[in-house]
């Protein structure tokens, strides 16, 4: 399945919330949502009136969706993610959060050297980062407590970097990893519970949306 590439403020209005998916813009009255908080389209707003009640399954369905596009993930990969969540012991919805949590380009972006999701798997992809010391190109590489995420020694001179080391101070960490300001290093502490994961998901609907089909 092809990625998409279009425009990502449109996501935001189908999901009718904001996802955040652009970084600092999306904290500026530029944000398409403050502006057009209704479904994209030729009939977006008006279906903002007509709209009765969801069904489950659509509610399930756009649960599902909104997940899938905050950690820009593909329908397959989101999938696979929930069969392993199934098999794991403890809460299936929380399994899966942080499996989805716990990807690179997601830790890369918690530890605020991104400022999207999408921003720091295009650093992953460049072959920025390096996981344990060795440059790791694959956005989806799951990390576990004890890895040592940084930036590879021939990147760290590029202007982006530079000047995020200026800009990072700032910055605030989630619990679950620690950073190294000075040396742009993190380091995941543990995985994060529930309760550390601050997205606006109701996994229990993606699990509702899984186990019906
Ligand atoms: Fe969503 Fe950010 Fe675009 Fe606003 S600016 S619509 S929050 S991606």
């Amino acid at each position: 399945m092809a990625r998409y590439t279009g425009p990502v403020c449109k996501l935001c209005r189908r999901e009718g919330e904001k996802l955040f998916l652009k970084g600092s813009r999306c904290l500026t009255p530029k944000c398409s949502f403050e502006r057009r908080a209704y479904p994209p389209g030729e009939h977006g707003r008006d279906s903002q009136f007509r709209r009765g009640r969801a069904s489950d399954y659509l509610l399930q369905l756009r649960e599902k969706q909104k997940a899938r596009r905050i950690y820009g993930v593909y329908e397959r990969q989101f999938s696979r993610y929930f069969k392993t969540a199934v098999r794991q012991v403890g809460l299936t919805g929380t399994n899966l959060l942080v499996l989805l949590e716990s990807r690179l380009d997601n830790v890369v972006y918690r530890l605020g050297m991104a400022e999207s999701r999408s921003q720091a798997r295009q650093l992953v992809q460049h072959g920025h980062i390096m996981l344990n010391g060795r440059k790791t190109k694959a956005p989806s590489a799951l990390v576990s407590p004890g890895d040592v995420i940084s930036i590879r020694p021939e990147s760290s001179s590029r202007t982006y970097f530079k000047t995020l080391r200026q800009d990072i101070d700032d910055r605030q960490v989630p619990k679950w990893v620690s950073l190294d300001t000075a040396a742009l290093t993190g380091k995941v502490l543990n995985l994060p519970a529930r309760e550390d994961i601050d997205v606006t998901i109701n996994e229990q609907l993606v699990v509702e949306y899984y186990s019906r089909r």
